[in-house]
């Protein structure tokens, strides 16, 4: 029986995880959840999954919650961050999916690993924002990562086992990769009218056509910064180095990423888009567990296509990939940047284009400061936020 903790459980990758423990109530018990502020649905997943903990980081929110429960359920709730940090690290807690959304998941992800524990990925922003610190951190505290995002889980199905046991250090050449293909599906504005994209709405830029994911994963989605962000994560999983890298759009979201062999040989992982099968992969293993998920049906799909990213249509997508080569400083204030870009669209204040002139304009003004603790990555990824805000402001 493994005990998990679930940072992020109202969320999207949250749901599908309660999902796949519901699928199979032998193997994983719900020792934890965490969420922001949304009472009601922490509500109503204490009253069917009957955590141990139930943490609300918004303090008014867990006092609405702990008057809403039942004293029979013996459920504690709990706020703070310290607080948060205990949950994760308690002895009891064997596995933790990190699936909070953006760089307010970095510091309890960063715990998880601190502590040694098995920490499913989901939350790709701590990897781009802290990626050298965090994969130090996992292998020094014998940490088991595993990567939820479909892509990098892909990935990781279809490389060796030496490499999976190695990550962040690994010699892709030695084992005979030759490049990681890391797929997109170019989302909801692949095919648009280039010069259509500055009035696009936030439910159009919602609207992904194959995955159903939180709101700033699919603006990243149909930005393709998702991807770039992708990129980065994969830089510090895998260990490549820039040419091993490759970024193919694939609209069907069929193949969720390949990796390719000096003999000539691809592995691609497939399956319908379901989160569900990577947040099994990595709940159970190396066995396999069911996941819920519908099979693939190839008769169904019938055709897989593929093609380049148009950087121009995507400015985004290069804006990540310019980053990931100037290193950890420019990654951490892009994702900052881009975190306060995309609420700003959400919320109506700038237009779908503006998001890339606000990320690039931030990262014009990277400051060259060392980040050798969390806590300097913290405190630049506040800065970025003022400086966003202001570019924000010069828009408007
Ligand atoms: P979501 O918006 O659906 O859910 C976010 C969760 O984070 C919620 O439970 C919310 O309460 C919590 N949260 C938000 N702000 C918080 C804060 N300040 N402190 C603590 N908790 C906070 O997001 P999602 O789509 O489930 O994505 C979660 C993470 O997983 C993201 O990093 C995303 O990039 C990654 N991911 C998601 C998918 C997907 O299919 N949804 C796929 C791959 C990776
Ligand atoms: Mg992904």
């Amino acid at each position: 029986m493994q005990n998990m903790v679930i940072l992020g459980a109202t969320g999207s990758i949250g749901s599908s995880t309660l999902s796949v423990i519901e699928h199979n109530p032998e193997q994983y018990c719900v020792y934890g959840l965490v969420a922001n502020a949304s009472v009601e649905k922490m509500l109503q997943l204490c009253l069917k999954h009957k955590p141990r903990v139930a943490h609300m980081v918004d303090s008014t929110a867990a006092q609405a919650l702990k008057e809403a429960l039942p004293a029979n359920l013996n459920i504690d709730v709990t706020t703070g961050a310290d607080e948060l940090e205990s949950l994760v690290t308690a002895t009891q807690v064997d596995t933790v999916m990190a699936a909070i959304v953006g760089a307010a998941g970095l510091m309890s992800t960063y715990a998880a690993v601190k502590a040694g524990k098995r920490v499913l990925l989901a939350n790709k922003e701590s990897l781009v924002m802290s990626g050298e610190l965090f994969m130090k951190a996992a292998r020094e505290n014998n940490a088991t990562l595993l990567p939820v995002d479909s892509e990098h889980n892909a990935i990781f199905q279809c490389l060796p086992a030496n490499i999976q046991a190695n990550l962040g250090t690994c010699d892709l050449t030695a084992s005979g990769i030759s490049h990681i293909l890391l797929t997109g599906s170019g989302g909801p504005f692949l095919t648009s009218d280039i010069a259509a994209l500055s009035a696009m709405t936030p439910t159009q830029a919602c609207n992904h056509p194959n995955w159903s994911m939180g709101p700033k994963i699919s603006v990243d989605s149909a930005t393709m910064m998702n991807k770039g962000l992708e990129f980065i994560e994969a830089r510090w999983l895998f260990n490549t180095n820039k040419e091993q890298l490759k970024v193919v759009i694939h609209p069907q979201s069929v193949i969720h990423s390949m990796v390719q062999y000096k003999d000539g040989s691809v592995i691609a992982q497939m399956g319908n888009p379901d989160m569900r099968t990577p947040i099994a992969h990595c709940m159970s293993f190396p066995e396999r567990i069911y996941a819920g998920v519908e099979p693939l049906d190839f008769f169904k799909v019938r055709e897989l296509s593929f093609c380049e990213p148009d950087y121009q249509r995507f400015p985004c997508l290069a804006l990540a990939m310019k980053a990931c080569e100037q290193g950890q400083e420019a990654t951490t204030v892009l994702n900052a940047a881009n975190e306060i870009a995309v609420d700003a669209f959400l919320n109506e204040k700038i237009k779908f284009t503006d998001i890339a002139r606000v990320n690039e304009s931030c990262l014009e003004r990277v400051s060259h400061s060392a980040l050798g603790t969390i806590e300097d990555i913290m405190a630049l990824d506040g800065q970025a936020r003022i400086i966003a805000n202001e570019a924000i402001k010069l828009i408007n």
